[in-house]
């Protein structure tokens, strides 16, 4: 294995080998695609266990919806094909012959489910109605990055029809605030939150809602999506209900969605130069002990004492690392650069002694712990490493953080050192696209207005905004 990129001089070249070297994933035979190696596909999994139940919790079930959906439901919402029609993969040959209608596969599934809404949905009593599913999508990719864009990637995406529009809008909002908590308390990245732009919202929808980190480099990540999308594709899909009135309606829908991306930005957050650092509560492995052999004192005890010690960590997730070809340091190098967030060394002398070293990934600080303090001590442990590295991050994004006044002022430092700004803007597009010369954008609008002026012009600013260079 070779040594990894300086994080610090070449933060591609170091995202890029980190997960080819922690076996997070490795490349397909298709460009844009990606193979999510199992571990990967663990990190994945911990927080599609702890999200799916916060969506139950939240009342909607998970239902599979077919990965083709005929290409006429993609024209029924003007605004919808319009905005997918770049990215979208055909299928126009299947079972040895022309297809009489193209099929699309799903570039995401508002299409296939309202198609079946406008079957279930009959009468104010079937509402509101929340389905979930977790699934695959394609969207073809230009410029690939491994999880944070790849043309066919994994995600939830929820789907809800209600009454009205508050109580539509309140579900819209709730999941948002699940997204920023899943980011914050799970994967111990600070966020901000806020609607886009008219130019940067779902395609169809009325309000898109997003909530953004910024990674390691500077560069801001938008991490998830939560749409109002009103009633546009309920008219599309004719959707109609009997309301408590006795009269024919349509829903107000939304749809929200988390993808493999945040996989991407647990990497690009909390990396360093020996590695991955993943965050305990979603670390696959929280803890890995290292018996530490010596000659001349059997490998048997030593190891029966590791074994002991992972099931006295009672709901740890605990690795033991017993493979005797390889040294101390090897495996030291390998689980370091896979993020484990603690280490338990195990040798005869510490036996002797009645205590294990404890090193933890992020200060590589040794503390020596008595066997009958480890459950205790490693349980508080991992709560503080995951608030140093929420710490960490956010002090990061302190730093990259600054107030603009004129884009012409700001506009470089954002291109050339990836500091992202707080501004105010005129509300219009003209102004928006010209971060664009600066490879900027609006990630999102801000409650605060602090800023008197637009960046991009010389009119009256009406919300302060979040501007950046982005992924
Ligand atoms: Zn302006």
């Amino acid at each position: 294995m070779s040594k990894l990129p300086d994080i610090d001089k070449d933060f591609a070249k170091w995202y890029q080998e980190v997960i080819y070297q922690a076996e997070l994933a490795d490349q397909a035979p298709v460009r844009g695609c990606i193979v999510i190696r199992p571990y990967g596909c663990a990190v994945w999994e911990e927080i599609k266990t702890y999200l799916d139940g916060r969506i139950k919790k939240n009342g909607a079930q998970n239902a599979i919806f077919p990965l083709l959906i005929p290409e006429s439901f993609l024209k029924r919402e003007a605004e919808h094909v319009e905005g997918f029609a770049p990215e979208v993969a055909v299928v126009t040959y299947a079972g040895g012959k022309k297809l009489e209608e193209p099929l699309v596969i799903r570039p995401t599934s508002e299409t296939i489910v309202h198609h079946m809404f406008a079957r279930w949905i009959k009468s104010w009593r079937d509402l509101p109605l929340k389905i979930n599913q977790w699934a695959n999508v394609v969207r073809w990719e230009l410029r690939p990055r491994a999880f944070l864009r790849t043309t066919e990637f994994f995600w939830q995406e929820g789907h809800t029809a209600h009454e009205t529009k508050e109580e539509a809008h309140s579900q819209v909002l709730t999941m948002l605030d699940e997204y920023a908590k899943l980011a914050e308390d799970m994967l111990a990245i600070p966020v901000i939150k806020g609607p886009k732009t008219e130019a940067e919202k779902f395609p169809g929808g009325e309000t898109t809602y997003c909530f953004e980190a910024i990674m390691y480099d500077g560069k801001a990540l938008q991490m998830g999506t939560s749409h109002l999308l009103a009633q546009g594709f309920a008219k599309s899909f004719e959707i109609m209900f009997q309301n408590r009135e006795g009269k024919n309606a349509y829903p107000y829908l939304t749809s929200w969605g988390v993808t493999t991306r945040l996989v991407g930005a647990i990497i690009a957050t909390h990396g360093d130069n020996k590695g991955l650092i993943i965050p305990p509560n979603i670390a696959p492995i929280q803890v890995v002990i290292v018996p530490i052999y010596k000659k001349g004192s059997s490998s048997e005890e030593i190891n029966k004492k590791a074994q002991e010690l992972k099931s006295s960590l009672k709901k740890i997730r605990v690795e033991v690392d017993s493979d005797e070809s390889k040294s101390p340091g090897a495996k030291f190098y390998k689980w370091e650069l896979k993020g484990v967030p603690i280490r338990i060394e195990v040798g005869p002398r510490d036996i002797e002694n009645n205590q294990a070293v404890v090193v933890d990934r992020i200060e590589n600080k040794k503390e020596f712990v008595p066997f009958d303090k480890l459950n205790k001590f490693i349980a508080d442990k991992l709560e503080e490493l995951h608030k140093s590295l929420f710490d960490r991050a956010l002090k990061r994004q302190k730093e990259r953080w600054h107030q603009g006044e004129k884009l012409s002022d700001f506009g470089p430092d954002m291109d050339k050192k990836s500091y992202c700004y707080q501004t105010g803007w005129c509300g219009c597009p003209e102004c928006e696209v010209k971060l664009q010369k600066y490879k900027g954008s609006v990630r999102c609008i801000l409650k605060e207005n602090k800023h008197k002026e637009c960046f991009g012009c010389s009119k009256e600013s009406k919300s302060d905004v979040f501007v950046a260079k982005a992924y």
